[in-house]
């Protein structure tokens, strides 16, 4: 039967988007313009644009399944994605038809866009590089869809209030989002608890506690192509809406009260990042996304195939982390318990879908979850496990003979004390492949963590550098720069990122030098107005802008950054005569809620920062800046602004980092260790425009071999002597004179785990040849121009297609 179903496609000129917008003001929002706020012309703007990409949407979904397309579907706990706004309209290629638009309406697109919230439901980089590998996934037509969780709560809001760290919910939902389609009809089951009632290797899993994983749709739209993908967000629903017993006798409490308390599994965001919180909620968080992804992928397959013979060849599933890992037995469970298939033959198919990328190496970041929680949240997934590896220790048995030593080492279960799952083990073991972000750390996570396992599977072991989407991270973030690189080499760099290397031809053009300088001026200028507003500090955008943002961890070592400026601070003072370089250092980034050090390094610098900031001899020659709740946006605006980039983590410990990236691409210079991605940044930048400093992953290791001696650091370096004696001496705590000491503990007496006495002194030397480059501007702007030229290489486009080949063989949809 054919039925007359005619629908309007939106048009894209300016009158009929202008005509739009009013319309879903009026229809959709039901305000009056007289009455509108500015957050009804956004919410109005944004609906109108979705608009615009419904139809694309539906075309890539129908030739996804007209051509029988291979899926991949990116497991991930957090999607750290910003706003949608503005990148969908330059997706789209409408954003000045929308400004436009808007214009005509007396509306400024600057004041809505600036109040859309951001999606913020990651933490750090493991989120953001999901939405990167979105966006990339997208523009390159792969069939890639996102699986995650609608947290209620994403990541908390940072407020600083007399130097400390304040936490408050963000409830980015508050007044609905109308980005998301909210599907009540896609919910599925999700089981926790019970017992098992045994059938040999198929079994009964009853008396279950039971909740609802509703799915919430995210477009996910392709940079010019029509290709746009999708991101599921796992929502969840009591499935005893309210008890009514305890209702009709009117204790209305006690009746939502059990709604309520299921529904607390997808309600907060957990705020630690690169370490391991070992909580029951957050195992049945990564449970309950997992098991209704699952659900969904097995539905899709079934409706199209009916058969999971052919399973592993239109299926592949990543898992961003262990922290989907469940979704390993998970789908074993699916197949032998619900359709019957034998565990040889599951076994099988779940080795050829499964991919997983390992994201740290620090063995507090590593999730092991205790054997007893495991049997009592998810008992038939802990058989499964016990099950798996029973197969695993034969073939380490078959492999390695009997030694006890190894099958210890390498048992799924660790059997010390407590016992517990390994997480990250179980990964390896049903993965066809296994990846490390960067060079160093996949080279690193072989001979470390998994060097037993390399053994057994050596050609499951690869490397895939990360990347980012220059879309957000220059054409959105940094207009300015991005007009210069259009002037001179066209606009097609977007989706081709290779193409920045044609910058280096016009190094002798001093116009192009001046109008780079100029674009980074003016994104200094940005920051600045910023900053004014926001704090009320002044900070000049002739001084040198030294950059560190990036979450608050000791291993990223912000506190190295600080002894730096105390030294400097200290050389004003000696010598206020010297003609110095004026700098402003901004710090940006939240610590984690229950993580004291890190909250204590927050106050530490505001505390160096009253006093400097407020110190008449130093004027203008340093300022000290800590810029509050660090997000997408906020990078987005920080980020272009910068003239040094700060990557300076203990050798060995940032598995790739990606802020050193966007810092690179729009123009930074970086100051950096040799770690992660850094050890490529000057690979491909050149070693002359970069300023590497401190100790190799081989000397880090070294010194903790041999033993590391910090005090004598300190009992030798004058200059550091000085800094770390005003730190213990309440210099820049004098209501409070303690308030450093643990800091100085931690660095002199306690063993300085993460060596920051180590590199000081190569930190502060290299931090002088800072300086004397940025003296010379031009010289300074054709090595920054160097870092643009050579970042082709750190597109998200370029790491998705070696995934796209080299793990999950998937092709792009042709539409
Ligand atoms: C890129 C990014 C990060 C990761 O930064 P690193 O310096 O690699 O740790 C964290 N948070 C946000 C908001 C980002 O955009």
């Amino acid at each position: 039967m054919t039925v007359d179903f005619v629908h309007d496609s939106p048009s894209t000129d300016v009158a009929s988007l202008k005509r739009s917008i009013a319309n879903k003001l009026v229809f959709a929002i039901g305000k009056d313009p007289i009455t509108a706020q500015p957050r009804d012309w956004l919410f109005a703007t944004m609906l109108a644009v979705r608009d615009r990409l419904v139809e694309r949407w539906m075309r890539t979904t129908r030739a996804q399944y007209s051509q029988e397309s291979k899926r991949v579907y990116y497991l991930s706990m957090e999607f750290l994605m910003g706003r949608a706004l503005t990148n969908a309209l330059l997706a789209l290629g409408l954003y000045d038809d929308v400004r436009g638009a808007l214009d005509g309406l007396g509306i400024d697109y600057d004041e809505i866009d600036a109040i859309e919230p951001d999606a913020a439901l990651g933490n750090g980089g493991l989120g953001r590089l999901a939405a990167c590998f979105l966006d990339a996934m997208a523009t390159l037509g792969l069939p890639g869809y996102g699986y995650g969780i609608r947290y209620d709560y994403g990541m908390f809001k940072q407020r600083i209030i007399e130097g400390n760290q304040i936490e408050a919910p963000d409830y980015w939902l508050a007044n609905g989002y109308p980005w998301e389609f909210p599907r009540s009809e896609v919910q599925y089951l999700v089981r926790f608890g019970g017992r098992l009632q045994d059938e040999g290797r198929k079994v009964r899993w009853v008396e279950t506690q039971d909740v609802f994983a509703m799915a919430h749709d995210h477009i996910v739209p392709g940079y010019d192509t029509l290709a746009t993908n999708t991101l599921r967000l796992w929502s969840a629903r009591s499935s005893n809406e309210i008890n009514l017993t305890k209702f009709n006798q009117g204790d209305y409490f006690a009746a939502v009260e059990e709604k309520n308390l299921s529904e607390n599994v997808s309600r907060v965001l957990y705020p630690d990042d690169s370490t391991y919180s070992g909580k029951e909620l957050r195992l049945r968080q990564e449970y309950f996304f997992v098991s209704a992804s699952l659900q969904d992928i097995m539905h899709r397959h079934m409706r199209t195939y009916d058969s999971v013979d052919n399973l592993a060849d239109k299926v592949a599933i990543h898992l961003n982390d262990t922290h989907p890992v469940l979704a390993i037995p998970e789908l074993l469970r699916m197949l032998i318990d619900d359709y019957s298939v034998e565990w040889d033959k599951a076994w099988g198919i779940a080795k050829k879908v499964f991919s997983y990328t390992n994201h740290t190496l620090m063995s507090e970041a590593l999730e092991t979850w205790p054997v007893d929680m495991m049997g009592r949240v998810l008992p038939r997934h802990l058989k499964l496990i016990f099950d798996i590896n029973d197969e695993f220790l034969e073939e380490v048995r078959a492999r390695f003979g009997d030694n006890s030593d190894i099958i210890s080492r390498m048992s799924l279960v660790d059997e010390h004390g407590e016992r517990r799952v390994r997480m990250a083990y179980l990964a390896v073991v049903a993965s066809h492949k296994v990846n490390g972000v960067s060079a160093l750390h996949s080279e690193l996570m072989v001979q470390s963590i998994f060097s037993d396992f390399a053994k057994l599977y050596p050609e499951r072991f690869t490397n895939k550098t990360n990347g980012i989407t220059p879309r957000r991270w220059l054409a959105q973030a940094n207009p300015a720069l991005s007009s210069v690189i259009d002037h001179y080499i066209g606009k097609t760099w977007r989706s081709n990122l290779d193409e920045l290397a044609e910058l280096k031809q016009h190094m002798d053009y001093p116009a192009f030098v001046k109008a780079v300088a100029e674009a980074k001026f003016d994104n200094k200028q940005r920051l600045a107005r910023f900053v004014a507003r926001r704090l009320g500090g002044v900070i000049d955008p002739h001084a040198l802008f030294d950059v560190q943002v990036k979450r608050i961890h000791e291993y990223k070592r912000q506190l190295l950054n600080v002894l730096h400026v105390i030294t400097r601070y200290n050389r004003i003072l000696k010598h206020p005569e010297k003609d110095w370089t004026p700098r402003v250092v901004i710090f940006a980034g939240k610590a984690a809620s229950a993580y004291r050090m890190a909250k204590l390094i927050i106050k530490l610098i505001n505390d160096v920062g009253v006093k400097i900031n407020n110190d008449p001899r130093v004027g203008d020659k340093l300022k000290v800046v800590f810029i509050p709740n660090y997000g997408v946006s906020l990078a987005e605006i920080i980020i272009p602004a910068a003239d040094l980039s700060e990557q300076i983590s203990t050798a060995g410990t940032e598995a790739s980092g990606t802020g050193n990236m966007k810092f690179a691409l729009n123009g930074a210079l970086t100051i950096g260790t040799l770690d992660g991605a850094n050890v490529e940044i000057r690979e491909q930048v050149g070693e002359e425009n970069i300023f590497i400093f401190g100790n190799t992953t081989e000397q880090v290791e070294a010194l903790r071999r041999d033993g590391y001696n910090p005090r004598a650091f300190y009992e030798q370096d004058v200059e550091l002597h000085e800094v770390l004696n005003m730190l213990a001496s309440g210099y820049f705590s004098p209501d409070d004179p303690e308030r450093f000491r643990l800091v100085f503990d931690v660095l002199v007496n306690w063993g300085d785990h993460y060596q920051l006495l180590a590199d000081y002194r190569s930190y502060v030397d290299t931090q002088d040849k800072v300086d004397a480059l940025y003296r010379k501007p031009d010289e300074w702007t054709r090595r920054a121009i160097h870092n643009i030229a050579g970042m082709g290489q750190f597109s998200a486009d370029r790491t998705i297609r070696e995934y796209a080949a080299e793990i999950w063989n998937v092709a792009p949809v042709r539409l």
